[in-house]
């Protein structure tokens, strides 16, 4: 299979081969039309397979640029992935006009609150501080379509839990969930009973 098989904007093919990528890894192959109709994905998969790209690509090739709306929520478990995360995005979408920001704990609220006066299009981030911009009304997700957790093994700890529960209450209610994990605990497999929606399941 070849990335043009996927029908994408011209400007993310184009991000895709300048990040040296020639051919979709499996999980690729496997996640991205899926996410591209929109449904729910719950995905087991390690790190190196890919994944990154696996998520970041449908989310970028459904953003509308001349919106101002953040469109995808990509949660992370550390600080160190979402920056990681957030420059797999900006990297894929350089051609894009896309606005990515990340945000996690530890930095000024006020940075965040001044920085999401300006359209940002993807949001990704650790749970706290997320839903801290959230219930101030700062971060606006109520037509907000995706909702992607990264590691979700690890996001889904007992604090972590209720606020990413907390968090999903100001999506959209046919939002799209994709999850992906390492392993799959019962927290992992509760909450997807919980919130996915026939999810489609891929394990590589
Ligand atoms: P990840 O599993 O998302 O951490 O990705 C692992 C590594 O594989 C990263 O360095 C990516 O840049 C790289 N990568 C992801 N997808 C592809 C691809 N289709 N072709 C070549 N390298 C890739």
């Amino acid at each position: 299979n070849e990335f043009e098989d996927f029908y994408l904007k011209r400007e993310l093919l184009m991000g895709i081969y300048e990040a040296g990528f020639e051919k979709p890894s499996p999980i690729q192959e496997e996640s991205i039309p899926i996410a591209l109709t929109g449904r729910d994905i719950l995905a087991r998969a390690k790190n190196g397979t890919g994944k990154t790209a696996a998520f970041t690509i449908p989310a970028l090739e459904k953003v509308n640029t001349k919106s101002t709306k953040i469109q995808a929520l990509i949660l992370v478990p550390t600080r160190e992935l979402a920056l990681q995360t957030s420059q797999v995005c900006k990297t894929l979408g350089k051609h894009m006009g896309v606005n990515v920001m990340v945000t996690t704990g530890g930095t000024t609220l006020k940075d965040d609150i001044i920085r999401l006066a300006d359209p940002v299009h993807i949001l990704v981030g650790t749970p706290g501080r997320i839903l801290d911009l959230a219930g101030k009304g700062v971060a606006d997700f109520s037509e907000c379509p995706t909702f992607i957790m990264d590691e979700a093994d690890k996001l889904l700890s007992p604090e972590f839990t209720p606020v990413i529960e907390q968090l999903l209450a100001y999506f959209p209610k046919d939002r799209q969930v994709m999850l992906y994990s390492a392993t799959f605990p019962l927290v992992v497999k509760s909450f997807m009973d919980k919130h996915l929606n026939k999810p489609y399941e891929i394990n590589l």
